[in-house]
């Protein structure tokens, strides 16, 4: 037993050891391809009820020299674990700025989304989102900053008073994922913002779910109390579609229209609309 014992923690211990030396080798990486300029942005259309493109959310890929695009799911945690997420953060503002000036001269003005980390939003938001409008020349209201119900509330007084200076500015602002936190019905009403965003896993089994559509309809009816507007993501089906634009959703997200798609895919995908 006390061998066993021996060889257990010295396995631990070298997986641990393993762990820790390949979250170096990761964040050294994303380090040089913050320098290199590796990341990429996809884009992922929302559109209106009567089939309009009304914005577009940005997603961050990582061109990895070896492996290939990779989703943000195989690093955004380690950027916001290392603190790389800041620079990271203020690149996707940047870039999103510039695409939306691109789009704009092709007579595309599209309000852009860009999702934003609790680090992110108390480090450098607020000077993020005055850079991009003014480097691009955007009005603020072309960009929506999606934020998270836990990164408001790691720390709700901070994060708000940023929130309402962007909302001064006449930036944009939506709960993104809403329903999975735990933000307060009481908090929610003094939150300075413009959108709730249908967290994905609500949305997939409508209209057969009950639970889940009554969960849809009761947040739709909150946002529409509130003087709020609801986008309703990870939509797929005609079905989820038409369910939801009966219940009042105001904006619409997911396979049923486009994947997210990098800038060529966009360009070509917006033409096609307008042309047809
Ligand atoms: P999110 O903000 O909830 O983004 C929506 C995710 O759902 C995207 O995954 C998108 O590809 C996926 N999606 C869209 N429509 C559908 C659909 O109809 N069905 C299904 N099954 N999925 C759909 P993606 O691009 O892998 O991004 C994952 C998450 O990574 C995002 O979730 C967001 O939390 C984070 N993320 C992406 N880009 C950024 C970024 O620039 N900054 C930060 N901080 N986080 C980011
Ligand atoms: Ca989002
Ligand atoms: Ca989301
Ligand atoms: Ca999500």
């Amino acid at each position: 037993a006390k061998q066993m014992g021996r060889d257990c923690a010295v396995a631990y211990r070298s997986t641990f050891e393993q762990d820790t030396a390949a979250r170096l080798t990761l964040i050294s990486q994303l380090r040089e391809a913050l320098r290199l300029q590796q990341f990429v942005l996809h884009f992922q259309p929302i559109m209106a009820p009567d089939g309009r493109t009304v914005g577009l959310e940005a997603l961050v890929r990582w061109q990895h020299p070896e492996r290939g695009l990779l989703p943000p799911g195989e690093f955004i945690e380690e950027c916001e674990r290392s603190g790389l997420i800041v620079p990271l953060g203020r690149w996707v503002m940047l870039e999103a700025g510039r695409v939306a000036g691109l789009l704009r001269a092709a007579g595309h003005a599209l309000r852009i989304s860009v999702n934003v980390s609790a680090l992110q939003l108390r480090q450098s938001l607020l000077e993020d989102a005055r850079d991009v409008v003014a480097q691009h020349d955007l009005a603020p209201g072309m960009i929506e900053l999606e934020l998270t119900e836990s990164s408001v509330m790691g720390d709700p007084a901070a994060g708000v008073q940023i929130m309402r200076a962007l909302r001064d500015l006449g930036f944009e602002v939506a709960i993104d994922d809403f329903g999975t936190g735990f933000s307060s019905l009481a908090y929610l009403k003094r939150l300075p913002i413009n959108r709730l965003k249908i967290d994905r896993g609500f949305v997939c089994d409508i209209p057969g779910d009950s639970e889940d559509a009554e969960i849809c309809h009761s947040i739709i009816r909150l946002a529409q109390t509130l003087g709020l507007k609801t986008v309703a993501e990870g939509v797929e089906t005609q079905a989820q579609h038409d369910w939801l634009v009966a219940q009042g959703c105001d904006e619409l997200q997911g396979f049923l229209f486009a994947r997210p798609m990098p800038i060529d895919a966009l360009h070509a995908w917006l033409a096609e609309r307008r042309a047809a």
